[in-house]
């Protein structure tokens, strides 16, 4: 670790929406990064492993009910899968989000907690028309489906109806009870493409909706899994939309500020470069292990991805912990790398257009203007590569990749597009503490037969992470209600 930075300075980048040395995010105090308390045996009250939003807000409660909280954070940072990257110079004063970036409607926990804080957020932008690229062809439209291919819109629009109404029928803190679980299980979401589409485009349209929603593809999630996901935000257009949806706001200083405020808060109870490796329970407590430390806690809560999760040891290795074992094993994270362009100026808002791109073709299929909103602040296109184009850029050349982004924005937005002053990219399936992104996502078979292993705490262990929420599962909003919902757990328990 590096130079700290004061809470003076931390909270005056937060509120400047500046950029925060990354190895000052741990920050909290000077004995949070010493590691003095790691380099032998500590113990406290409850230990909370990983310190993304769910451990974070986990740990927030906690502490808010008067409890010894220590958090156990594996990288040097705190925030998870909320990173942000400074922009290259001359533009270094400004941030984007390498990781989650948008906050939307009903997503309350994550607008209350940006409040309390005092960090604003503010409108993705959305004016003007947005790109299609299908069938080698470039159009604009407006609204949320391309109007471009009348069939495949309105075949679209009835399936996202249908699915809408099959979500309806998923209890969320249930779904294997749902009356037609079994039969839903028992398919990808491509099966049921398939079988109930009958063009060619609304396919694609609805693959593209499920790529950007999970970085995987049709074929690898469980139809019963994708209609819980769809039920755990409300329904599929909130899912999708930018205005009214879950894209419809950022966060000022990029979503990590939040991260770096709640952690501020907790201080000194925050270690950071503290991989966690083994779980040992016993009667009167349980042990963690790392390199060079042991901890002893009354209660644990596990707060990271359940893929995450399944690299640790558990003792004692009983019936409960190889049910959960066995479906961490099934719950694989998406694959995806975000980039981003650099311009002078967002040139593409000129031309009556919102940065915002759909394609059947080329790496990045979906854009958005991720432009700073400083004033002074440069033209960002930020670019989602997902799915099997996320595994296809992993045997690319960085140039070839860069120029194949480039290529893609061109097409989209014009040659103005072709010499970005800047560019940035963040492949998560790098990140050895997440292992992709944006979320841990279930096959076929999973849910049904593994049912509340994702959940139930195992004697004095509790499990946390946005995939375990049942309210916006796979965002930050369901990452802090999950921290929040194990928090109550243990502090029924102690
Ligand atoms: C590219 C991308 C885009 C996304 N876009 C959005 C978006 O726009 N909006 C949105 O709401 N969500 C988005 N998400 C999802 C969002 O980031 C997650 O839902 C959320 O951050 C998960 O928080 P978490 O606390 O559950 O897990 P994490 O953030 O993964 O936190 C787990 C923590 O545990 C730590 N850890 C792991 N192993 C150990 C160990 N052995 N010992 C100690 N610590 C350990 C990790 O370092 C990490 O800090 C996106 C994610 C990605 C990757």
């Amino acid at each position: 670790m590096s130079e700290l930075l004061t809470r003076r300075q931390v909270l005056a980048g937060i509120a400047a929406g500046g950029s925060l040395p990354l190895l000052s995010a741990c920050m909290g105090s000077e004995a949070a990064q010493t590691a003095a308390g790691l380099s032998g045996k500590a113990t406290t009250e409850v230990a909370v492993i990983g310190a993304g939003y769910a451990g974070l807000a986990c740990a927030r409660a906690l502490v808010q009910a008067g409890r010894d909280v220590m958090v156990l954070e594996a990288r040097d940072r705190v925030g998870g899968r909320c990173f942000n990257q400074t922009l290259p110079a001359p533009y270094d004063q400004y941030v984007v989000e390498g990781g989650a970036e948008f906050i939307g409607p009903t997503q309350d926990r994550m607008y209350a907690l940006a409040q309390e804080l005092g960090i604003a957020t503010f409108g993705a932008y959305n004016t003007g028309k947005t790109v299609n690229y299908a069938n080698g062809r470039r159009t604009t439209y407006s609204g949320r489906i391309p109007p471009g291919d009348p069939l495949a819109a309105a075949e679209g629009a009835l399936a996202i109806l249908r699915l809408d109404s099959m979500a309806q029928q998923i209890p969320l803190d249930a779904p294997w009870n749902a009356p037609k679980a079994a039969e839903w299980d028992a398919q990808t979401f491509q099966t049921w493409m398939d079988d109930n589409l009958v063009g060619a485009g609304a396919k694609n349209l609805l693959r593209l909706a499920i790529i950007a929603l999970f970085s995987a593809e049709p074929r690898e999630l469980s139809l019963l899994y994708v209609l819980f996901y769809i039920r755990s935000a409300g329904n599929l257009n909130l899912l999708l939309d930018t205005q009214g949806g879950a894209q419809q706001d950022r966060i000022v200083g990029g979503s990590q500020a939040i991260a770096l405020g709640l952690a501020q808060a907790l201080g000194e109870r925050i270690r950071c470069n503290a991989p966690v490796s083994s779980i040992v329970q016993d009667a009167g407590g349980v042990t963690l292990d790392g390199a060079g430390f042991s901890v002893r806690a009354q209660r644990v809560v596990v707060a990271m991805s359940p893929w995450m999760a399944g690299r640790l040891h558990y003792a004692p290795f009983d019936g409960p912990t190889q049910a959960r074992l066995q479906l961490m094993q099934r719950m694989p994270m998406g694959s995806i790398w975000k980039v981003h362009c650099v311009y002078p100026t967002p040139f593409w808002r000129e031309a009556g257009l919102n940065g915002q791109a759909t394609s059947d073709r080329f790496l990045t299929k979906v854009t958005f203007d991720n432009t700073p909103p400083e004033p002074g602040a440069p033209g960002v296109m930020m670019g989602f590569i997902d799915g099997q184009d996320a595994r296809d850029a992993l045997a690319m050349t960085p140039e070839a990749r860069k120029q194949a982004v480039i290529e893609a924005f061109v097409t989209y937005f014009g040659d103005q597009a072709a010499n970005p002053v800047g560019y940035l990219e963040m492949n998560w399936q790098a990140e050895d503490y997440s292992g992709g992104g944006p979320t841990g996502t279930l096959p076929p078979g999973a849910l049904t037969a593994y049912t509340t292993a994702l959940r139930a705490p195992i004697g004095r262990l509790h499990w946390a992470g946005t995939e375990t929420a049942e309210i916006w599962t796979g965002y930050m909003d369901g990452a802090v209600r999950s921290g929040e919902r194990a928090a109550q757990e243990v502090l029924a328990a102690l």
